[in-house]
């Protein structure tokens, strides 16, 4: 005889278990999965430079499109650079602002700078963005990002839709400020008046967090209970087979979920530090492709939500 407890856990694994295998299968079998993955690089540092070289070829290798939301100011100090590196069909290039000051108040990153400030923070890095590229700036990520978004932040909204940026990713955190940010899917900020702006958030750890990269040391970072306890490792991660550990877990609930993307948050200085030879990315594109996921960038997404 089995304990009723024993019953109801052997349900749950088995039935959770039988699901997943149906559906990361059907996805190998290439039956469709419409789940997009997005890789997306925070490019802000004087040491991203050299670490976006060899992101490039590991996109190039695997013919993997990507979003590079740069710094205007990263971006101004080095603009030769990187326009002879990212100016490629493969890439999008999209804003992080002009120099990473907080565009509403962040309990980790510090308090909202004042009105002209956030002006100059969002015109002047889609500004530079567009004149080294020389094509137009769809989107914006805010530094560090919110757990609310830019919902209720009308003065934000506006200065965005002036400045004529179409899609923010500003959506990086979970509940109460707690990491990872969780699968949260795109939508316009029809409630706040503004339908014409979509939020398409980014999921998952900041990765230099999980390496202790900030030096914050511990903190009370995760949320209690967990929403997703299998995406939250024991201690910082010391491999790219450690790190593309927690990654598959995004992946791989995105595509049982059936959601409609999945891209997790990553900083070139960071993967540099830890990972000189990218092999958390061959890692991460080859089982992104495995399990049929989609690749594409922050604004071919955005150009599907926003036609729908
Ligand atoms: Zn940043």
């Amino acid at each position: 005889m089995i304990s009723r407890r024993q019953f109801i856990q052997t349900s749950l694994t088995t039935g959770m278990g039988v699901a997943t295998l149906a559906n990361v299968s059907n996805a190998l079998n290439g039956s469709e999965s419409k789940t997009r993955y997005i890789a997306a690089y925070d490019t802000e540092s004087p040491n991203c430079l050299e670490a976006c070289r060899k992101i490039v070829e590991v996109h190039k290798r695997h013919n993997m499109p990507a979003t590079f939301f740069i710094v205007g100011k990263t971006l101004e100090a080095n603009p030769r650079e990187y326009k002879d590196l990212l100016d490629d069909p493969l890439f999008e290039i999209a804003s992080h602002t002009y120099s990473h000051r907080m565009l509403r108040d962040n309990p980790f990153c510090g308090g909202a700078i004042s009105p002209q400030e956030k002006r100059d923070e969002i015109f002047k890095g889609k500004q530079s963005v567009e004149t080294v590229f020389e094509r137009p700036c769809l989107g914006l990520r805010p530094g560090c990002g919110f757990d609310n978004a830019f919902q209720e932040a009308p003065d934000v909204l506006a200065l965005l839709r002036e400045a004529g940026i179409h899609y923010v990713s500003s959506l990086l955190w979970g509940p109460d400020y707690s990491i990872p940010a969780l699968l949260t899917e795109p939508f316009a900020y029809s409630a706040d008046g503004f339908p014409d702006i979509w939020e398409i958030p980014g999921h998952g750890w900041h990765e230099n967090l999980l390496k202790n990269h900030n030096r914050w040391g511990p903190k009370r970072v995760t949320l209690w209970p967990s929403p997703i306890p299998e995406a939250i490792p024991k201690d910082f991660v010391k491999t790219p087979a450690d790190e593309f550990a927690v990654n598959r877990v995004f992946l791989e609930k995105a595509v049982e979920e059936a959601k409609t993307f999945v891209s997790l948050i990553w900083h070139p200085w960071s993967l540099h530090a830890f990972d000189k030879d990218m092999n958390m990315l061959d890692l991460t594109f080859t089982h992104a492709r495995k399990i049929g996921l989609k690749p594409c960038t922050y604004a071919d997404l955005f150009h599907t939500v926003s036609k729908v």
